[in-house]
């Protein structure tokens, strides 16, 4: 298995982040993707990254901090990725959150860093993943353009889950999908080709308090069950589909 998209360098895990990976790893998870979404979360990406072979770097922007972020610190941000994506195996996370953001002027900051991350993704023959939470749909729009999009933790609906899959693009399924019920759903109608799994450690646990890497194997038992194949198999392509979006 591979998890398509985790934060291990997240403070959740300061005080076992080595016997997280181990466990991971003994789970049958071989590879990792972390992801940056700030200037300081992007460094410690790289650093987990240099430190573990399994692991992968991706560096990002989240809308979350686009919306909150002083116009300096954005720019900080957005050329320290410039500087070093050649480094990472794609961009990332970035995109627009309307969940949690409810003001037209903060959609309006999220949209504006987000086009100027589409501009770096445009130079840039690696994949960007994108964190587009009730705003699929507007997400796509703007990156209909480009050959390599991920959509992490995908939630919207059943009809743009269809467009982002008829544009070659891939869907990442989040450990959500052991209880949610739209999830399930969307699971049921992905095609195969298009489909990787992550857990978005330390969030969205399928057990109890915080989420790891290990965990994906739950994910791998709910969407064998649901499609009606092996896990072994759900575990292969997935992480065939992984490796063919990453270029890992
Ligand atoms: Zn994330």
């Amino acid at each position: 298995m591979i998890d398509s998209h985790c934060h291990l360098n997240f403070p959740q895990f300061n005080s076992d982040r080595h016997e997280t990976i181990k466990r991971a790893l003994s789970t049958g998870v071989v590879e990792f993707i972390n992801s940056g979404v700030d200037y300081k979360t992007n460094l410690s990406t790289f650093a987990l990254a240099d430190k573990y072979d399994h692991i992968h770097a991706t560096l990002g922007l989240s809308p979350g901090v686009a919306e909150r972020k002083s116009k300096e610190e954005i720019c900080r941000i957005l050329s320290g990725i410039e500087q070093n994506i050649e480094k990472a195996v794609g961009i990332g996370e970035a995109g627009l959150d309307h969940f949690h953001c409810k003001t037209d002027s903060g959609r309006a900051r999220q949209m504006d860093v987000f086009n100027k991350i589409i501009e770096i993704a445009e130079t840039i023959d690696k994949p960007l993943v994108i964190h587009g939470r009730d705003a699929e749909y507007q997400a796509l729009k703007l990156v209909r353009h480009l050959d390599n999009v991920v959509f992490h933790c995908y939630s919207g609906s059943l009809e743009t889950m269809n467009q982002i899959t008829d544009a070659g693009y891939y869907v990442s399924i989040a450990t959500l999908v052991c209880f949610s019920k739209h999830h399930q759903n969307l699971v049921k109608h992905l095609p195969l080709d298009r489909i990787i799994i992550e857990t978005d450690s330390p969030y969205l646990s399928p057990r109890k308090g915080r989420n790891e890497p290990a965990f994906l194997v739950d994910s791998v038992a709910t969407i064998a069950k649901l499609r009606g194949i092996e896990e072994m198999e759900v575990a292969k392509i997935t992480a065939q589909n992984t490796r063919r979006v990453f270029g890992l």
